[in-house]
């Protein structure tokens, strides 16, 4: 008798559990839309060649009666130009409006926005809470997306490749009237956005999974809760000038950017002497990190690189950027200004004369997108920063940005430029990038630039935005044979 009970109890817990990972469930029949509800305006989900097709005035379609809470879901998905859709977990099934309970996983591969409120989450994205910034899959290209859910764990799979990996916390930041922006257990939805969006869902299907481990959090709790703050307000965290240095790999750079919630931008060396140093070798490199998930930078060197590559394979990268570092003065000497031993400062006033004249040569010929190590001084003259850079020179490196539609890095290395020039730039319509500059392993997380944020007051318009195919700098500008001044 004794061993009778105990063994039914054992039962009754191994079947409360769910131990153990269930079978996939296809969730969409390919021909009706049994089994899911739609809300305010159902014309806008119909069945289209086996597939759900999203298009009309918003509405959201609800796995109906399922509830869902350590699982995977996946989906195959196409959008058509500028569409915006979602897939939503741990949600509830609401008459009306943007479902108030539980994440939104966002489809947005060129949908932009408008210029006062840029829409830059892209597909992806745990919508506000961790934003995907950089281009990942393309549109009227099927791509798979899959989302697991363990715990306080999400991640994000576009085509098998992890673009998010979100750990919650305990009472994790949340902006006011959005408390239900969080985990807890509920169903799928999927999104109509407008008229104007287009969006295709087929092979539907989900399995829920056994219960796991509550995960800690990996990094301080205040720096989490303001990463949340920023993205919720869609202010891109993207550090665009990483270098894969001192032995830094791709791979650990996703992990560090997942682990943080910064996006980054990745760019190799490319000029003379450099590792990407013609066509061939900048081809060899766009091949060897295809699909990873950052973005993908173009670091022009030395004023020589213009006549290195051609404008369609300058082309291939999201951005590029260049610094006043080298240059060649005006007695013929090739200046590399971080190097102590390669610098030739005779006349303090002189020489900030002429790299002011350089950096206007260069931001108005080169045709890059951002103006990255800013204002950066030979060691010997960095006592005196603040009195060489003078209002006046400042304003000049501010007009040539301003005039060529060049974007100002915010160099969390160099803590450069400061507060009051940022202000400048700003009040002269300047957009804003940040990047670390590494030398090494360590990426550090922004400080500099998330102070800047604070205390010159930047928006989420403030920042520059990756110019679409077709009308980048170099597609409209072309490469100079030569760059003089
Ligand atoms: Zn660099």
């Amino acid at each position: 008798m004794k061993n009778k009970i105990l063994f039914l109890f054992v039962l009754i817990i191994f079947f409360s559990c769910s131990s153990e990972t269930e079978k996939w469930v296809s969730v969409f029949d390919g021909q009706t839309l049994d089994g899911w509800k739609a809300s305010e305006n159902p014309e806008s989900f119909t069945v289209e060649n086996g597939t759900i097709k999203c298009n009309g005035n918003r509405a959201h379609l609800f796995l109906e009666n399922k509830s869902y809470k350590n699982f995977e879901f996946e989906a195959e998905v196409k959008t058509l130009p500028h569409s915006n859709s979602g897939i939503f977990i741990h949600t509830k099934f609401q008459e009306e409006g943007w479902p108030q309970i539980g994440y939104e996983i966002q489809v947005n591969n060129s949908f932009t926005g408008s210029d006062q409120y840029p829409e830059l989450r892209k597909t992806g994205s745990i919508y506000g809470i961790r934003n995907v910034y950089y281009p990942f899959v393309d549109d009227n290209e099927w791509f798979t997306m899959r989302i697991k859910v363990v715990e306080n764990n999400v991640q994000v799979y576009i085509n098998n490749t992890k673009v998010v990996d979100y750990i919650e916390a305990e009472n994790a930041w949340r902006p006011e009237g959005s408390e239900g922006l969080k985990l807890s257990e509920g169903t799928i939805a999927l999104q109509a956005h407008d008229p104007g969006s287009t969006v295709y869902y087929r092979n539907l299907r989900i399995r829920k999974l056994p219960e796991g481990k509550k995960q800690e959090l990996v990094v301080d709790k205040n720096f989490d809760d303001n990463i949340t703050k920023l993205m919720c307000a869609g202010f891109p965290v993207i550090d665009y000038h990483v270098h894969l240095k001192g032995g830094l790999t791709i791979e650990e750079v996703v992990e560090n950017s997942q682990r943080l919630g910064i996006n980054y931008g990745v760019a190799p060396n490319c000029g003379l002497k450099f590792p990407v140093t013609d066509n061939e070798s900048l081809y060899e490199y766009m091949e060897s990190i295809k699909g990873t998930p950052v973005f993908k930078g173009m670091q022009a060197e030395g004023r020589e690189w213009v006549t290195l590559f051609s404008p369609e394979a300058v082309a291939k990268f999201d951005y590029v950027f260049t610094d006043a570092m080298t240059f060649t003065d005006n007695q013929g000497r090739r200046n590399r200004i971080w190097k102590p031993e390669e610098v030739w400062v005779e006349d303090e006033q002189e020489f900030m004369e002429m790299l002011v004249g350089k950096i206007e040569a260069i931001f108005s010929q080169e045709p890059v997108d951002i103006y990255v190590n800013p204002t950066v001084l030979p060691d010997v003259l960095n006592p005196k920063y603040d009195e060489l850079w003078t209002l006046e020179r400042k304003q000049r490196v501010i007009k040539v940005l301003a005039e060529n539609g060049i974007a100002l890095e915010i160099n969390a290395r160099y803590k450069t430029p400061k507060a009051d020039m940022i202000k400048m730039a700003k009040e002269a319509g300047v957009k804003f990038t940040f990047g670390t500059n590494n030398t090494g392993r360590d990426l550090g997380e922004l400080e500099y630039c998330l102070k800047m944020i604070k205390e010159c007051n930047l928006q989420p318009s403030d920042m520059f935005q990756i110019k679409p195919e077709g009308k980048k700098s170099v597609q409209n500008k072309g490469l100079p044979d030569n760059v003089t001044g």
